[in-house]
């Protein structure tokens, strides 16, 4: 693809006002797209809004890292190599039906777009494509999402969590920490883990705010939303 088919505009006002909202999660983002400079463009401009991303060059592996609830959106592109993207969406629409999926296509013809949205695609933008819009798209679909583990539900625009009859809002640590423990969910997630990624590699090892704040989510959710394992971290069920 040609720089011009990659088209941008100056910043509106918009985006530097909402840009924090997502910043301080690194919400995690993987972009199946097979042409790199279009790849770079894209991861540009979401690491700049504080997204983390992830890439996949090819249909298959695309398909492979989206699935298993990792991230919390996918841009998918469609003339891919091997497996191609309506393919890709069909299989992630039925292994994870609640994964919003962005296409990013040079194809532009309606029977194409609507045969996506068939598919379950969140969304569509035609490549040349305005990268502000694209971000701009990216958070409105980040901003409807609910993610679960097992019976919870993290809702992440509003920071509430669900549980059974419980309900409640979180703070800004609450939040990530549970937003971590859902997205690996299933799995053991160690302290050292927590530590790095919810406050930062500057704390202390020996620090007890990991258990402090899950002990809080356990008054706000109920004492048995996070499973202790002993010795080794936490795990939500999956
Ligand atoms: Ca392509």
């Amino acid at each position: 693809m040609r720089a011009a088919e990659m088209t941008d505009v100056s910043s509106p006002c918009h985006l530097r006002v909402t840009r924090g909202r997502f910043a301080a999660l690194k919400m995690p983002i993987l972009v199946i797209e097979d042409e790199p400079r279009i790849l770079a463009f894209v991861r540009r401009g979401l690491e700049a809004q504080g997204f983390a991303v992830d890439a996949a060059a090819d249909g298959a592996s695309g398909l492979r890292r989206a699935r298993g609830g990792r991230y919390d959106l996918v841009v998918l592109d469609l003339l891919l190599p091997g497996l191609d993207g309506l393919t890709v969406l069909r299989e992630l629409a039925r292994s994870d039906p609640a994964l919003p999926v962005l296409i990013l296509s040079a194809r532009s013809d309606l029977r194409t777009k609507l045969c996506g949205f068939e598919l379950g695609a969140r969304d569509y933008l035609s490549k040349p494509f305005s990268l502000h819009e694209l971000l701009a798209r990216v958070r409105v679909h980040l901003e409807e999402r609910v993610l679960r583990a097992g019976p919870l539900e993290l809702d992440l625009a509003r920071r509430r969590a669900r549980t059974g009859d419980a309900a409640a809002d979180l703070t800004d640590r609450e939040f990530r920490l549970l937003h971590h423990l859902v997205r690996h969910r299933g799995e053991i997630v160690s302290r050292e883990q927590l530590l790095a990624d919810v406050w930062g590699y500057h704390f202390d090892p020996g620090s007890n705010v990991v258990d402090v704040c899950v002990r809080r989510l356990r008054k706000k959710l109920g004492p048995t939303a996070i499973e202790t394992i002993r010795h080794v971290g936490y795990r939500l069920a999956a």
